[in-house]
């Protein structure tokens, strides 16, 4: 078993690159995407108004074109999340600047049509219909919870008036307060927790999709709220939706654990120093804080390293016992094809191919 999993271990980081497509308006707008090839490999050009373009070729374990829809890109992500039920952590992330469709990958545009469903609804979904499959094996209970990661602190999205519930049900969920201001919690790491490092935030118990819908619902509320108060700040903060999962095998009784970290990262743009003063600086260097120890943390797991840097974010804290080891992590890294954004799409593309 143990020479299996060193086997696999190079196998279980991988990159997969989403390329954006124009939005509507912009169908005659030229790309930055020169050509996709079939193993995985991304060309883009930069284009010079004098001289020539060049051209520049990344490789990542595949390449999703713009037509690409929410289904396909979760054919290829399900054996990772089903593994979830067979007692693995994993975390699925997702990379790249403002406005490059991460949470068009993880959440979709919206909750009401289920055909544009990102990655969360459909996971879940698959872990659902997976779970009763085996009832009469294995009885499963599956548990969520909602975090934001904002300037280094840690936030409930699921939080009822200020302080933070186990919820004995569902149902309680409509009692919920909005208070985003009040709690940040700690992170605890402990090789027993199995992905429960935020002990503290709200741990909701779901048996349906539409539990999980109503959840999300909640947790968006409550994140927009801080979005009017901050400015937008969805997109400076991380978001870490947690499924842990636990079943009781019928025979023998025994337990077995997983859980499934989907986080839609913050903007990677960098800021122009010159421009960002107060607290939009603080933000700027928060994530970039957290995105450079994300890539280190992701690089040394690929090089085998002896040393992992762990403890240089909250993000890489809260997710340390499923990032390495035997758990399996998968990074979509999003590009928007716009001329004007080659520089993000160039410095994006450098980031995934560190971690590859
Ligand atoms: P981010 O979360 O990275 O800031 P969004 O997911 O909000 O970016 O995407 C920005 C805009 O582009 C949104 O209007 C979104 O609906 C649209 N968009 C992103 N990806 C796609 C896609 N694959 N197909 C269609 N529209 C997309
Ligand atoms: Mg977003």
């Amino acid at each position: 078993l143990l020479y299996n999993q060193v086997q696999d271990l190079k196998g279980t980081i991988r990159v997969y690159c989403r390329v954006r497509p124009f939005l509507p308006g912009q169908a005659d707008h030229q790309s930055t995407v020169d050509y996709i090839g079939e193993n995985g490999n991304i060309m883009i050009v930069s284009r010079h108004k004098q001289g020539k373009d060049s051209r520049r070729v990344f490789t990542f374990n595949k390449v999703f074109a713009e037509n690409v829809t929410q289904q396909q890109i979760y054919v290829d992500t399900q054996p990772l999340v089903r593994s979830v039920l067979d007692g693995y952590n994993v975390c699925i992330f997702a990379y790249g600047q403002t406005g490059s469709g991460k949470t068009y990958t993880m959440s979709g545009p919206d909750l009401t049509t289920e055909d544009t469903w990102g990655v969360n609804y459909r996971a879940l979904r698959d872990l659902f219909q997976i779970s009763k499959a085996r009832v009469d094996m294995i009885e499963y209970k599956v548990g969520v919870q909602m975090i934001e990661i904002y300037n280094e602190q840690v936030r409930d999205l699921l939080v009822i008036d200020g302080s933070n519930r186990r919820y004995p049900s569902i149902d309680l969920l409509e009692t919920l307060l909005i208070s985003l201001t009040v709690c940040t919690l700690d992170i605890r790491n402990n090789s027993q927790m199995n992905g429960l490092n935020v002990p503290d935030a709200s741990l909701v118990p779901v048996k349906c999709t539409e539990d999980v819908l109503e959840l999300m619902r909640t947790g968006h509320k409550n994140r927009a709220v801080g979005a009017t108060a901050l400015n937008e700040r969805s997109s400076r903060s991380h978001s870490v939706l947690t499924v842990h999962i636990r079943g009781k095998e019928s025979v023998s009784g025994s337990i077995l654990k997983g859980c499934l970290h989907l986080v839609d990262l913050a903007g990677s743009e960098r800021v122009d120093k010159s421009e960002a003063v107060g607290e939009r600086l603080k933000e700027a260097q928060h994530i970039n804080k957290s995105l450079s120890a994300l890539g280190d943390v992701i690089s040394a797991l690929a090089q085998k390293s002896t040393h992992i840097p762990y403890r240089n974010s909250k993000l890489t804290q809260v997710l340390q016992d499923s990032l390495g080891g035997h758990a399996k992590t998968l990074m979509f890294v999003h590009i928007n094809p716009e001329i004007n954004a080659i520089g993000e799409t160039i410095s994006t593309l450098k980031f995934a191919e560190r971690v590859a």
